[in-house]
C-alpha cells in the first residue's frame, strides 16, 4: 500500500486525538478535534468498546500516523528497537524521535512531519556538514543539523521558525536561529518525549 495522501485531519478524527499533522493549524480553534468532531465514516459517532487487540492496534496506528510511516517501515523500526538494550517501547520512541525528519520538525525548520520529510528529500538539509536526503536517517548525540546555505532553503525555513520556537524547542536539542543550525544534545529520555501513546501496547501487538 502506498503512502497515505488523503485529508490528514481525518487521521486525528479516527484516533480521537490531536496528532499534530498540519503545523500551525493544529494550534488554532479550526482544528476539528478541538471542535469536537466525530470519527470519520457513517457510523463514526457510534461509541464502541474496543477489544484488547483493537486498543493495541489503535495505539500503533497513532504512532505510525504521527511519524508518517508506512507499516513495513514501522515494523522495520520495531525490529531494530527489539535488538537494542533496555525497554523496547522506549527504544522505539527514541528511534522515532531521532529520525532526521522528526528533528527537522522539532527544531522548527518545518511545521509538520510531512513537510519536514519533503524538505529533507529535496536536499535542503545538511547533517555534520554533508547534504542529507534520507528522512529516516537516525541521528546520534552530537550530530549537527543545518539548513543549506542557499537563500531559497533558508527563506522556506524562516517562514516557520518563529512560530515553532515560540512554542519551545525539545530539551534534547539546541537551536541557533540566526545560523539555521541545531544540535542533538542527547538521546531523549522517555520523560522528555511527550507521553503521546502507550508504547507498551505497540510492543504487545507486535509480539503476538
Ligand atoms: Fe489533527 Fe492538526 Fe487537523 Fe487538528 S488541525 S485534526 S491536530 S491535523
Amino acid at each position: 500500500m502506498g503512502r497515505y495522501t488523503g485529508p490528514v485531519c481525518r487521521r486525528c478524527r479516527r484516533e480521537g486525538m490531536q496528532l499534530f499533522l498540519k503545523g500551525d493549524r493544529c494550534f488554532m480553534a479550526k482544528c476539528p478535534i478541538q471542535q469536537g468532531q466525530n470519527p470519520p465514516g457513517q457510523h463514526g459517532a457510534r461509541r464502541r468498546k474496543l477489544s484488547d487487540y483493537g486498543t493495541q492496534l489503535r495505539e500503533k496506528q497513532r504512532l505510525r500516523s504521527m511519524y508518517g510511516m508506512q507499516e513495513q517501515q514501522f515494523r522495520g523500526f520495531f525490529a531494530k528497537a527489539l535488538r537494542k538494550r533496555g525497554i523496547t517501547g522506549v527504544a522505539l520512541l527514541q528511534m522515532l524521535e531521532m529520525r532526521l525528519d522528526t528533528v527537522v520538525r522539532r527544531l522548527g525548520f518545518m511545521p509538520s512531519q510531512r513537510a519536514a520529510r519533503q524538505f529533507v528529500m529535496h536536499g535542503h538539509i545538511q547533517v555534520n556538514g554533508h547534504r542529507a536526503t534520507v528522512p529516516s536517517l537516525i541521528l546520534r548525540a552530537g550530530d549537527v543539523v543545518r539548513v543549506q546555505e542557499k537563500q531559497a532553503s533558508r527563506d522556506e525555513a524562516k517562514a516557520f521558525l518563529d512560530a515553532a520556537t515560540s512554542r519551545g524547542i525539545s530539551p534534547w536539542l539546541t537551536l541557533n536561529k540566526d545560523e539555521f543550525r541545531g544540535e542533538v544534545l542527547h538521546i531523549p529520555t522517555r520523560e522528555e518525549i511527550a507521553p503521546i501513546v502507550n508504547e507498551q501496547q505497540v510492543v504487545e501487538l507486535y509480539s503476538k
